[in-house]
């Protein structure tokens, strides 16, 4: 690829990470091999090989890092999608040419803000989320990045927004959806965002190995048994193309066929 074909986004984000690289080499507090890039996930920092793939791949929008290292002082980081997943996601809303693009879990708003990055000038995600007082920590990012007019920000329970969505007329008018929220809910966040989403377009669910839980779910674990039941029931979906791909904690893509 020439250089010139690199956005300005992204030439932005390597610069940004090519100064935090020099200036952390410089004063001994980044070690090359000890990078994180990634959010809070420890197999990251300690895995040469994932820390070569980060720096080799990531192209961060310095206000999606100012958000991510915002979020690391949040007890609650372990929420916040890893910066890779994020990108691969962005790549996908960009590789289907998405507008319009559902988000079920906010949290503090990174990904959100990473699928407004991708989509055009006149595309919109509209993003659930029951805390406002998380997604007030993105905002500002947002702004920042200036791409607020793209995020419609719907703080209630999810399912009443699909709802919403569906008796606004708006089924199959969507391209793309993350759900990552309560693992409880996960079969009906995916069937309404099958309803949503158009012929085409993806459905990515996080958390489908639920750190490996999923092969031996305990008798009281709901949130394990949810996944679990979803995994299979997706798994003889003939309405949906499949992938489970072993990125961050599990990522599935559901195509509609
Ligand atoms: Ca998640």
């Amino acid at each position: 690829m020439a250089f010139r074909d690199i956005s300005k986004e992204a030439l932005i984000g390597t610069a940004t990470l090519g100064v935090v690289f020099i200036t952390g080499y410089l004063f001994g507090k980044w070690k090359p091999f000890r990078m994180n890039f990634s959010k809070s996930h420890g197999s990251g920092q300690n895995n040469p090989l994932m820390q070569y793939i980060l720096r080799h791949s990531m192209r961060e929008h310095p206000a999606l890092a100012k958000l991510r290292l915002r979020t690391l002082e949040h007890n609650g980081n372990a929420m916040m999608v890893s910066c890779e997943q994020s990108q691969f996601m962005a790549n996908l809303v960009r590789l289907i040419k998405s507008k319009k693009a559902l988000e079920i879990g906010v949290y503090t708003g990174y990904n959100t803000l990473s699928v407004a990055l991708a989509l055009p000038d006149d595309g919109v995600v509209v993003a659930c989320d029951v805390s406002e007082e998380y997604a007030n920590v993105g905002k500002p990012f947002w702004q920042e990045a200036g791409v607020e007019k793209k995020i419609d920000l719907r703080i209630q329970p999810a399912l009443d927004t699909l709802e919403e969505l569906l008796a606004a007329g708006e089924a199959e008018t969507f391209d793309f959806a993350f759900i990552d929220a309560d693992k409880v809910n996960y079969d009906s966040y995916f069937e309404k965002s099958l309803q949503l989403i158009r012929k085409g377009g993806i459905i990515a669910i996080d958390n489908v190995l639920w750190g490996g839980r999923v092969l031996q779910p305990a008798a009281d674990d709901h949130d394990t048994l949810a996944i679990d039941r979803l995994n299979k029931k997706l798994h003889r979906d003939a309405r949906i193309s499949l992938s489970m791909l072993t990125v961050g904690d599990g990522l599935t893509l559901a195509i509609k066929l």
